[in-house]
């Protein structure tokens, strides 16, 4: 049996390129999404149109029951898992100053990019703990695709900045507690990614990387991310647990 990936959000934009990329490296992909079945659908095709194996599952990352649900079908389906992508994520509705956030956007952006992953990752990290007792070769990993938003103010969008900042502390979390296992946990930090969460914006980061916001001039694409979690899948950071790489064009660094 081929290795097995879950991908949330492998539908659109970075998830999808993920899908691709991970099939190309010979998993099968187990393909999540919330609502567009169509391109979830799309997704699967250009999988299997390039000789791999994938699947989609319809589930809601922000509620427990869907969770529960998806983790059943992954095992039901393919009984195994190797490397969870907690991609899925969501941008506030409606950009809003930090004074005027409302609980109701608050709550919603937390559950489908912090309290979901979270809670998606404790049950599969038992389940991946059970499968490396099982088979003490298995290597099973996660892979978090975090933001520059963990440590970069953006006042109009105060609970997406707050849901990835908890998810940085979450991929610590989570490698510390299964560093003993074997299990790997990373996390993948993208700049300014063209996909729809960004082509509202799109007029705005057009001037900033063009007025020299990032050292590479350019927009980031998914595959961008894609081969970096493609890297971390093969295994080629085992020995730097918790770390978060900076897929930003060289955002992060301070310059004067
Ligand atoms: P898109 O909006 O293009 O795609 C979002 C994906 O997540 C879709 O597949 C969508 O499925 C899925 N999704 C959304 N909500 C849920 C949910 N509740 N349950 C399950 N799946 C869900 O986003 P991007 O590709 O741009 O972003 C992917 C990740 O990368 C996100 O975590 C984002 O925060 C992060 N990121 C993006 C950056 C960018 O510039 N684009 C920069 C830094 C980080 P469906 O269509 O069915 O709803």
């Amino acid at each position: 049996m081929e290795n097995v990936t879950l991908v949330t959000g492998g539908s659109r934009g970075i998830g999808r390129a993920i899908c691709l990329r991970l099939a190309a490296d010979g998993f099968t992909v187990a393909i999540v999404y919330r609502a567009d079945e169509n391109a979830a659908r799309q997704t699967a095709d250009a999988v299997r149109q390039t000789g791999g194996r994938a699947e989609a599952i319809q589930a809601d990352v922000g509620l427990a029951a869907d969770r529960a649900r998806l983790v059943e079908a992954v095992r039901s389906r393919f009984d195994r898992c190797d490397l969870l992508v907690n991609n899925a994520g969501a941008a506030p509705k409606q950009r809003l100053d930090v004074l005027q956030t409302t609980e109701e956007s608050y709550d919603r952006v937390m559950a489908v990019n912090l309290k979901g992953p979270f809670f998606l990752t404790q049950q599969v990290a038992g389940w991946m703990i059970e499968q490396v007792r099982d088979d003490p070769q298995r290597r099973c990993r996660i892979v978090n695709i975090g933001s520059i938003s963990a440590y970069t103010s953006s006042p109009s969008r105060g609970e997406y900045c707050l849901s990835k900042a908890g998810m940085r502390m979450m991929t610590l979390l989570f490698a510390d507690r299964l560093a003993e296992y074997g299990i790997g946990v990373f996390e993948i930090q993208p700049g300014i990614i063209a996909t729809d969460m960004t082509a509202g914006v799109k007029e705005k980061y057009d001037k900033l990387i063009a007025d020299g916001l990032t050292p590479i001039q350019r927009w980031g694409q998914p595959d961008d991310v894609a081969r970096a979690v493609s890297a971390v899948a093969r295994g080629d950071f085992d020995f730097a647990p918790g770390q978060a790489f900076h897929v930003d064009g060289g955002f992060h660094m301070r310059r004067l």
